[in-house]
């Protein structure tokens, strides 16, 4: 049975498989390898994913949805039309076209997937995107933590027995550091750390807001499709930048037309801020793994927004030297995912990778402290799992109970960093009942395993009695229970997913309609023009003349803003 690895990312997901001794990205419908990670509904209430979805954000804000992994594991519902959905639901749209692709492109039916995860991903986060996985009719054989797969990418190129990474991703909404070493062909991760409020977007918004403020605008007070305009310019501004090329904002704001060029400088002025922030969580990383920058061999850049040379420098500074670039920073992860799901299928090329991983937070429980007077303070959090600890793991500590005569206890199990417990997540709780004959001054072992997939077993013993109390933590809120994800299966699979052989002429009808709403003047009659005629040889259903068209129009919408692949 073949297994695919998935990178299920907050701007773009991938997917890949394991074939002839490599990891292969498999294009989308579109001959695309990335497909954006956007969700909409058309007309007729089908589903769309990806680029045609991404068009439509402009053109159909109502009816389409992006960045929705930030609300995995959260009870919030998105609206689209009439419909509303949890952001589990969306991904798992999302991972249902990438299976698609896979499906149409190894020509089997495929039910399992490697999907990764930020390391940064807490349980409930882990276990919203395993029910992801399930709503896409995917049985997650094996949560990765995305850095982890970027560092087995890079891994398995590697010709030296024994190196430290430090594996830098920069994605679209978030930013992630770890600290792994590959040893005798076993990978350990040492340390992660990570900002979940920084990425590239973040330097979008950046041109955004230094043009409009050039002009004395703010966000509020210009129309919301002239600012999503002017977001989609910043975008691929942004790109060109990368390669040294200025770029010019543009947009029609109360009958005038204003206008800024954009060049490297005044970007790198402006984002500086944003730059600085990077520095933290790589310092924290190296702190916590007890490695100085110095026994760094390898930097590995992952994610689309490390491309900016902006960021390469701050990074050179830091360690004195360049980062590595071997993979496309957009599919190292993807490309690990896709390995880890040839070990699972037991390649006999990768018998050899042995894996190792990090737990991201703190486990613990809420305890009362003692004082010198004999009174008590609940509240406290002790820690029985440290955060960075190599998983799996399993750690026991030893408590006792305050009164003699105490029927119960209740051991609350929390994650987090904070010194008191109700500033952590409580991810569960489990009551143990003394026998009531008994009676004294209890000690009692809490044994937390935490295992490679991230789930949180606790067992809690007494001493002098037999029977041990056992919670895996599974329900724990934001996580969906068994009714809820076979009532929203129902409701899925009775969705329609916009038809594969469709995508490139849906694409530019989308793309055509967004330019002609972005446009004015001759440009936007031009646009509707071609549109008209495109829309005539679909209507005539002659393939030929259809693929014809659909080339005239591809070549035409690229002269107005380029190749936008
Ligand atoms: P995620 O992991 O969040 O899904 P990606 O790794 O795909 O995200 O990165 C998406 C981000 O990368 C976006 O913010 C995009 O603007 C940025 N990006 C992609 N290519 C470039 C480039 N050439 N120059 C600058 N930023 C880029
Ligand atoms: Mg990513």
């Amino acid at each position: 049975m073949t297994i695919i690895g998935i990178d299920l990312g907050t701007t773009n997901s991938a997917v890949s498989v394991w074939k002839d001794g490599r990891s292969l990205l498999i294009p989308n419908a579109l001959g695309d390898r990335l497909t954006p990670s956007v969700v909409g509904l058309d007309d007729n209430g089908d589903i769309l994913v990806g680029r045609i979805a991404r068009e439509r954000l402009l053109t159909h804000p109502l009816l389409t949805t992006s960045a929705f992994k930030r609300h995995m594991g959260t009870p919030r519902e998105i609206r689209l039309g009439d419909r509303r959905f949890r952001a589990e639901e969306l991904s798992a749209l999302v991972l249902r076209a990438l299976k698609a692709d896979a499906e149409s492109y190894l020509g089997e039916t495929v039910t399992e997937a490697v999907i990764s995860v930020p390391a940064y991903f807490n349980d409930t986060q882990r276990k919203a995107t395993r029910m992801a996985g399930e709503l896409a009719g995917l049985k997650v054989e094996r949560l990765l933590n995305e850095p982890t797969a970027a560092a087995i990418a890079y891994g398995l190129h590697q010709q030296k027995p024994e190196t430290q990474f430090l594996v830098f991703d920069l994605g679209g909404g978030t930013f992630d550091v770890s600290i792994l070493e590959l040893f005798d062909g076993v990978m350990e991760v040492k340390a992660v750390a990570g900002d979940n409020y920084l990425g590239g977007e973040d330097f979008t918004d950046a041109i955004v807001d230094y043009y409009l403020s050039s002009f004395g605008l703010s966000v509020s007070s210009i129309e919301r499709k002239t600012l999503a305009a002017l977001r989609e310019q910043a975008e691929a501004g942004k790109r060109d930048l990368t390669k040294h090329k200025p770029f010019k904002l543009s947009a029609l704001i109360d009958g005038e037309r204003k206008e800024r060029e954009i060049g490297r400088e005044r970007f790198e002025a402006l984002v500086q801020p944003l730059v600085d922030r990077l520095r933290r969580p790589i310092e924290r990383a190296l702190l916590d793994a007890s490695i100085d920058g110095d026994a760094i061999d390898e930097i590995v850049m992952v994610g689309g927004a490390s491309r900016m040379p902006v960021v390469y420098g701050m990074l050179s500074r830091m360690f004195g030297r360049l980062p590595a670039a071997h993979i496309d920073p957009d599919e190292t992860v993807a490309v690990g995912a896709g390995v880890q799901a040839g070990m699972k299928e037991r390649s006999e090329e990768l018998q050899d990778v042995v894996m190792t991983d990090v737990c991201p937070y703190t486990l613990g429980t809420e305890v009362a402290m003692a004082y010198a007077t004999g009174e008590y303070e609940s509240g406290h959090f002790s820690p029985i799992i440290d955060r960075n600890t190599f998983v799996p793991v399993s750690r026991v500590k030893r408590f006792s109970t305050v009164n003699e005569d105490q029927k119960k206890i209740v051991v609350k199990i929390y994650q987090g960093e904070n010194r008191l417990a109700a500033n952590n997540l409580l991810l569960g709780e489990l009551e143990v009942e003394f026998p009531p004959e008994t009676s004294g001054i209890r000690d009692i072992d809490i044994r937390y395993t935490y295992d490679i997939n991230g789930i949180l077993e606790v067992e809690v013993k007494t001493e002098g009695l037999d029977d041990v109390h056992r919670i895996v933590i599974e329900e724990n809120p934001g996580v969906m229970s068994r009714e809820e994800i076979e009532r929203r299966l129902a409701k899925l699979s009775a969705l329609k997913m916009h038809p594969r052989e469709q995508e490139r002429n849906r694409l530019l009808l989308a793309r055509g309609d967004r330019l002609y709403e972005e446009r004015l003047g001759d440009e936007r009659e031009w646009i509707g023009l071609a549109m008209q005629r495109f829309e005539a040889a679909l209507h005539r259903q002659d393939k030929r003349e259809i693929d014809e068209e659909a080339e005239r129009l591809e070549q035409f919408l690229n002269q107005f803003e380029g190749n936008r692949r």
